[in-house]
């Protein structure tokens, strides 16, 4: 069965050009695990690609499902007298009661291709039943369902219907989360350890594999994270040094570095995050320019066979 890759991070990480980029790299790629591409123009496998996010304006890359082909956003904020947030959640709640047929689709979709492709359409309104913007099927097997989901992540994350569509979806595909990071916004001891606990609460929460993708390496490099996820001792040299550097609030400040009660809190919670980052795979890429999208889909394989050992027993469990 195709894997499932859901792309959940902070609104401006780069989700929507990271979709972008996963679906440019299977174009081009017959093995995505490998860097090189191909000059073959069959592409490995054409990947089944869902918006989630009824608020975006545009999308650089054709979904073969698009909430905002059964929701209309503003429409919805307008006849529930919502602000912005209520408008999204409302409309992930309306199209979360679809799930069902979406699934139904996705499953039709994603099985081996007939020997002669037919055109078919490329979207469905589920509202009407209709399709529209008719494209021709994929001649090939489907390998990856791509996810993109709204830029305020607590809406999808913290939502029943969020939860809905995310288990619906793990209970029928191998599913992996790809957390991004906006890897330049992250240099701080601080705003790094924020950003590791938010993973980790997602991490609890959805119960689903996960893979930190520290996205932007083209503007600042990743290797300073990975060294602080695998080396306790070198995320408290940073500690010290940030602290050295008068940090935030300058020297004895309680919000500066190594000493005080932010930095005794940061060395303690960096302990706990040392069993959380055992659990992940990390990769730097940058989606703007394809890098590290090999060592990317490494991950996901792994994710995978994570998921259909440790995963599915689990899932059938609760069931
Ligand atoms: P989203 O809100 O998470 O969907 O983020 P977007 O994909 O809309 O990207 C937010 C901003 O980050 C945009 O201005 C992108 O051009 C930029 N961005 C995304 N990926 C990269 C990257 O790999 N490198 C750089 N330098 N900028 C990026
Ligand atoms: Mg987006």
């Amino acid at each position: 069965p195709p894997v499932a890759i859901v792309c959940i991070g902070m609104a401006g990480s780069g989700k929507t050009t990271f979709m972008q980029r996963l679906v440019s790299h299977l174009y081009t790629h017959p093995d995505p695990t490998n860097d090189t591409p191909s000059v073959s123009q069959t592409p490995s496998a054409t990947p089944y690609i869902l918006n989630l996010d009824p608020a975006v304006h545009h999308v650089p890359f054709t979904p073969n499902i698009d909430i905002r082909d059964s929701v209309n956003y503003k429409e919805v904020m307008k006849q529930f007298n919502l602000g912005p947030n209520g408008g999204i959640l409302t409309s992930l709640n309306l199209f979360s009661t679809k799930i069902d047929q979406v699934i139904a689709l996705l499953e039709k979709r994603t099985k081996p291709a007939p020997p002669a492709p037919v055109p078919e359409p490329s979207t469905v309104d589920f509202m009407t039943g209709k399709g529209k913007a008719a494209q021709p099927a994929a001649a090939q097997q489907v390998k990856h369902i791509l996810i993109d989901t709204p830029g305020q992540i607590e809406v999808f994350v913290w939502s029943a219907s969020g939860e809905i569509l995310l288990s619906s979806l793990a209970s029928t595909f191998p599913t992996v989360i790809a957390y991004i990071i906006d890897t330049p916004r992250t240099t701080s001891t601080s705003t790094f350890m924020s950003n590791m606990l938010y993973a980790c609460s997602i991490l609890y929460k959805t119960k689903l594999p996960m893979i930190l993708v520290f996205n932007k390496t083209d503007a600042q490099d990743a290797s300073f994270a990975k060294e602080w996820m695998t080396d306790f001792e070198a995320f408290q040299d940073a500690l010290r040094n940030e602290e050295e550097g008068g940090g935030f609030g300058g020297e004895g400040s309680a919000i500066g570095g190594g000493s005080g009660y932010m930095g005794s809190l940061l060395n303690s919670m960096s302990l706990v995050l040392d069993e959380f980052y055992k659990h992940l795979s990390v990769v730097g890429v940058s989606a703007m320019t394809g890098e590290g999208m090999g060592e990317f889909f490494k991950g996901v394989e792994e994710k995978r066979q994570e998921f259909e050992r440790d995963y599915k027993p689990e899932l059938e469990r609760r069931k």
